[in-house]
Parts: C-alpha cells; sequence; structure tokens
C-alpha cells in the first residue's frame, strides 16, 4: 500500500449543519445520520478510515455550502472564522495526520482575502476550499480581484468544491438521477472553472492557483475543443493564451469520487502527473476504495508515488 495524502476530505462542525440539511434532504434518514457522524468524528472512525486506505494525512475542510449560503455577510465572515478556528484545534490534536483548508466568506472579499492570510500564515492551512457560488456570485467577479491578488501573493491553492447550481437547467429537469454528483455538479464547477479563464482571471493574476476535484470536471478531456472553438475561425475570447494553457498552468487537480483509469489516463496525458493529488471525499465516498483504486492501477511506481504523496508534499508544503 503506498502512502497517501488526500485533500478533499470533509467535516462538519457546530454552526455548518444547518447549511449542510439541505443538500441531503432527499436521502434516507439513516444515511444521514450516519454522514452526520463520519463527517462531526475526528477520532476513531476516521483514522481507522484513513489508515485502511493508506492515507497518512488528510486535508480536512467544512462539508458544502457553509457560508457560501450564508445572506448576512457579517454572520458569513463571523461563522467562517468560527468553523476555521474549530478545525485548527482538531488539528492541533493530531497535527500528524491532519491538516486544513480554509473556510471563507466571498461576501466580502477583503475580509476573505485576510481569513485566508490568517489561515495560512497563524493557523498553518495549506490553502481555501471555495463551496462553489456564493449566493449565486462566482469566483470571476471583479468584485473578488483584491481576493485573488492576495491568494496569488499567498501561492496558496484555491480549491472550488462543487455545489448545487443557483437553478437546475432544463435540460435535467425531470430525471432526479441526472442531480448533484451525478452530472450537475461536474457541469456547473467545470462551467465555473471556465468562468475564471474565459474571465481573465488568470491573465490578470498569472499564479493563481485553482484546485479542483473528480479528475479535472471534465477539462482534461477537453483540451482540443476549447482551443480550437476560442481561436481565430470562431470566437475570439481576447485572452492572452489558448485555454489550455490555464488549464495546464493555473489549475492543479485531485482524483476524488473519480476510481478510473480511463479519466486518470486522460489526466496524466493532458496535464501532466505532477498537478494531479489523490483524494478520497470522505466521508461521502468510501476512501477504502480509493486507497485500493490508486494502489492497484497499473502504473509507473513514481507516478503512483506523485500522485499518492509526492505531489501534495510538493504543492502544499504538506509533509512530515
Ligand atoms: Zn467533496
Amino acid at each position: 500500500m503506498v502512502k497517501k495524502i488526500a485533500l478533499e476530505e470533509h467535516f462538519l462542525c457546530p454552526g455548518f449543519i444547518e447549511y449542510w440539511n439541505p443538500t441531503v434532504a432527499e436521502m434516507p434518514a439513516a444515511k444521514r445520520e450516519r454522514l452526520l457522524s463520519l463527517n462531526t468524528d475526528f477520532g476513531e472512525v476516521r483514522l481507522a478510515s484513513m489508515d485502511k486506505a493508506g492515507i497518512e494525512r488528510a486535508v480536512l475542510a467544512l462539508a458544502g455550502p457553509g457560508v457560501q449560503a450564508e445572506r448576512d455577510t457579517a454572520t458569513a465572515i463571523r461563522t467562517a472564522k468560527a468553523g476555521n478556528d474549530f478545525l485548527a484545534k482538531e488539528i492541533q490534536r493530531r497535527p500528524d495526520r491532519y491538516s486544513g483548508f480554509a473556510h471563507l466568506a466571498m461576501q466580502d472579499a477583503r475580509a476573505a482575502a485576510d481569513e485566508l492570510e490568517r489561515c495560512v500564515k497563524d493557523l498553518k492551512f495549506c490553502g481555501a476550499m471555495i463551496n462553489g457560488h456564493t449566493l449565486g456570485q462566482y469566483l470571476d467577479h471583479p468584485s473578488l480581484y483584491p481576493f485573488w491578488e492576495r491568494a496569488e501573493a499567498l501561492g496558496t491553492l484555491i480549491y472550488i468544491h462543487p455545489t448545487d447550481p443557483v437553478s437546475v437547467a432544463p435540460v435535467l429537469q425531470g430525471h432526479p438521477g441526472l442531480r448533484r454528483a451525478t452530472w450537475e455538479w461536474t457541469f456547473e464547477t467545470g462551467s465555473h472553472a471556465l468562468r475564471l479563464i474565459f474571465g481573465g482571471v488568470f491573465d490578470r493574476f498569472p499564479k493563481a492557483r485553482l484546485g479542483l476535484g473528480h479528475m479535472g470536471e471534465t477539462l482534461p478531456f477537453l483540451l482540443w475543443r476549447f482551443d480550437s472553438r476560442t481561436g481565430p475561425d470562431f470566437y475570439n475570447v481576447g485572452l492572452k493564451n489558448p485555454v489550455s494553457h490555464y488549464i495546464k498552468t493555473n489549475i492543479e487537480i485531485t482524483t476524488s469520487g473519480m476510481c478510473s483509469a480511463e479519466p486518470l489516463n486522460c489526466a496524466i496525458a493532458a496535464l501532466g502527473h505532477e498537478r494531479i493529488m489523490f483524494s478520497a471525499d470522505y466521508p461521502f465516498e468510501r476512501a477504502e476504495e480509493a486507497g485500493h483504486w490508486l494502489d492497484s492501477e497499473k502504473l509507473d511506481e513514481k507516478v503512483r508515488a506523485d500522485i499518492a504523496y509526492n505531489n501534495a508534499v510538493r504543492l502544499l508544503g504538506l509533509g512530515k
């Protein structure tokens, strides 16, 4: 079993369960309660699951949507800070096993930038996880440039986690099986990342770093098509570089919730294995399954070790 770091691993704490409840409202009660219990455990159950998967270290982040769904900005700022302080205390209990991503109130760009800086510098977190849009506003909005300026200066990873869209697309209506993790979140989150590229955020902040789960939310599969359709014969989108440049340069991806060779091999071919990191998406996915998958997939051993562990050490400044 190869040793691993996982970085899309979730928790919940007081103050955040009310935001999370609607996302599991349609689940059978027993499953909902089990997920709540796993999300709020930082002890034996979580650690045993990590051990079975070979995960030495989990980077923990609040399960969404968190304050991305909070209508009162002052409450959002205060609650995010409390969540980060809570996580910092849990990390202090097991600094050998846990690290953290900051939770940020994107309702206020400067407050989010300040909290990111506090979390990175004082709490030693290794970036932030933002649960998609904040009340319908995406991360390419010009009001958020001060946030990106700070994130770039800190050199820290900003990971976009899927969330429900503002409204259900007509094409998905009538087919609840297509909602959320089946397909809806991939389209929503991939589109969110593309908004950052097409909105020129990475032209303005060329060293900004974006994280995506689920093997890059299909973007690695589509590089040629993005470049082809945004070239001079089609839409001239006014970017300094081909779209693929930003996907290869500004985006780092994880394997969360994707235990199969085809998208992994596509991502390796498209982005290079140095930009791919293992994740399990615990407790929403089975860490053991994800760990076993990476251990047994047909891969060069150096590539396997880099994806499992070394890339996270290098990119997030993690490890022992
Ligand atoms: Zn997740």
